[in-house]
């Protein structure tokens, strides 16, 4: 399995497990919540066999951002999507607050 399906597969399954978990409570299904604990668990084991450098096939940090460059032998990693460039210009102006003087 591709590293990158990896994460998402590990991001989503633990979004999906905290979610059915979070059901389980709230129904009291000690069943519901085992489910959602082991989508989770199962979400971060296949994290750990696929999330890994395709080029010295050391496994990343699971829970840290995909790296575009291999912490470990720097090859570069293949980016399925363009770079987001976001510059926000905070065009917030704080005026101050008008005083009323009596005259
Ligand atoms: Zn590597």
């Amino acid at each position: 399995m591709d590293y990158r399906i990896s994460e998402r597969a590990m991001v989503t399954s633990c979004a999906v497990g905290i979610l059915i978990v979070m059901l389980g409570n709230r129904r009291q299904s000690l069943m519901m919540s085992a489910v959602g604990a082991a989508v989770m668990v199962l979400g971060i084991l296949q994290a750990l066999v696929f999330y890994k450098c395709p080029h010295c096939k050391k496994r990343f940090k699971i829970g840290s951002r995909r790296p575009s460059v291999c912490p470990y032998c720097g090859a570069k990693l293949e980016d399925d999507q363009p770079a987001e460039q976001k510059t926000q210009t905070s065009t917030e102006q704080i005026e101050p607050p008008t005083e009323e003087k009596p005259e």
